[in-house]
């Protein structure tokens, strides 16, 4: 029904914009002629993840915001019928061939004796195990917890994405804080921040209130979920900078300044300028900080030449190979390189890694 809404617009937009280029028109039209197995097959060919991807990529800032039905995407063309619901057609693809029995053909996969190192089983390893293993690289992949998944396992919540898909572990109750009756105070405007907000909503908080610095139109989250967020009854403050938590012992507030929109930065956005004299207390049971989330690195790399940039992300590029780093035989990519990004932008970066890696093997 959805996917023969696809124009097949000859220069598909959605495909740009999707991180991975997706062959979206070819296997919406697969779809449509009833050819699951071969739509799967397609959709395995540019996404290790599809079925997460559909799930949990921000469609409405990539391919779906693109689409050409979408009604603001591009004026009269779209006629206002809204984009084809590409993110739940992938799903819908992987999860439903999987049941009839599709796998991916491996057949025709010859071994090279290679075998590579993988560190970290998140997006990012498990896009580059996906590729090695398609050209005959043994992939080993090493995790430094028990499960596969990374922050897909850890850090997306379950209505966004339900846990069996990535594994079927359940975690101690006390792992979580129970937001129930609390009066929450979330402070960010990304995806993480509407994530905390609609989590508390469904933890019955009493209240859930999300201060942004900048304003609406200038924040770096999906709007859907901006919008989704506002449904459930989170009440936002924009242009409000936290400056201090306050309360003695315990939360009881957190103090904000107002802001005010300044000229913009080196990456073209607003800088927030504080007002004088704006400060404020919101009562507060439980603030959430869903900012500034930084990368980890090692204290190894040093000793393997492995350069890291002054936000310590690891840099991988501008070295022979694509992903390569400082070091010719370590590749890198996914959050450690990019920063705090997405899914399907660190499965992305973990394929582009291993093409690198056979093109270092002499196997590309
Ligand atoms: C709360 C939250 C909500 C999010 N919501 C979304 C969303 O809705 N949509 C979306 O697209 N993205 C979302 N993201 C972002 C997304 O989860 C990440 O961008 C993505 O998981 C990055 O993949 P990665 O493989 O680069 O890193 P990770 O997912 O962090 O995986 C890294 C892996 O490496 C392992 N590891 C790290 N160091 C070592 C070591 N020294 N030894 C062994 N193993 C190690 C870790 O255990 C982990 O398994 C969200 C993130 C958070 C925190
Ligand atoms: S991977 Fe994400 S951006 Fe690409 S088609 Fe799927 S849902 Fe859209």
């Amino acid at each position: 029904m959805q996917a023969d809404r696809c124009l097949g617009c000859g220069n598909p937009y959605c495909e740009w914009k999707c991180p991975v280029h997706n062959y979206i028109p070819n296997w919406l039209k697969l779809v449509t002629e009833g050819r699951l197995f071969e739509a799967a097959d397609l959709s395995h060919q540019t996404n290790s993840l599809p079925e997460v991807c559909g799930r949990v990529c921000p469609q409405d800032r990539l391919c779906e915001g693109a689409c050409t039905l979408n009604s603001d995407g591009f004026g009269e063309v779209g006629g206002g019928f809204g984009a084809v619901t590409i993110g739940q057609i992938e799903k819908y693809i992987s999860e439903e061939a999987f049941k009839q029995g599709w796998r991916p053909d491996m057949s025709h996969v010859v071994a090279t004796g290679k075998k590579v190192a993988v560190i970290g089983a998140g997006p990012a390893g498990l896009g580059c195990a996906d590729v090695l293993a398609r050209n005959g690289v043994k992939p080993v992949v090493f995790d430094r917890y028990d499960e596969i998944g990374g922050l897909l396992t850890f850090g997306i919540p379950e209505f966004k994405m339900e846990k069996w898909v990535c594994l079927d572990l359940m975690k101690p109750e006390e792992a979580y804080q129970d937001m129930k009756g609390q009066r929450v105070v979330v402070l960010g405007g990304g995806d993480t921040a509407m994530d905390c907000n609609r989590t508390s909503i469904r933890q019955d908080a009493a209240s859930v209130i999300c201060a942004y610095r900048r304003d609406e139109a200038n924040m770096p989250g999906s709007k859907r979920e901006v919008g989704n967020a506002k449904e459930e009854g989170v009440q936002f403050l924009w242009n409000r900078q936290p400056v201090e938590i306050v309360g003695d012992g315990k939360v009881e507030g957190v103090k904000l300044v107002t802001t005010e929109l300044g000229p913009p930065d080196a990456r073209g956005r607003r800088t927030p300028v504080v007002v004088p004299g704006s400060e404020e207390i919101i009562p507060a049971d439980r603030v959430i900080v869903a900012f500034g989330f930084r990368p980890n690195p090692q204290p190894w790399f040093e000793a393997h030449q492995i350069a890291i940039d002054q936000g310590g992300r690891v840099i991988a590029k501008d070295q022979q190979h694509a992903f390569q780093t400082a070091n010719p035989k370590v590749f890198a990519g996914g959050d450690m390189v990019r920063g705090s990004d997405l899914v399907v932008t660190a499965v992305y970066e973990g394929r582009e890694a291993a093409k690198g890696i056979l093109a270092y093997l002499g196997l590309d």
